[in-house]
């Protein structure tokens, strides 16, 4: 195995990971419409260099 296939599987584990925590997260959202807080980081993501969305 050679160190290329091993970081390839391990970004798509990781991938799959992302994408299990984030999809009930996704549907939780698309199914309530008020607003969570500002310490809701879906509804207010906190990303480096965009202080434009903070409102
Ligand atoms: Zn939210």
């Amino acid at each position: 195995m050679s160190t290329f296939e091993y970081v390839v599987g391990l970004v798509l584990v990781v991938w799959g990971l992302v994408l299990f925590i984030a999809t009930p997260l996704a549907l939780a959202h698309s199914r309530t419409e008020h607003d969570h807080g500002p310490d809701c980081w879906w509804c207010h993501p906190h990303l480096p260099g965009r202080r434009r969305e903070q409102q």
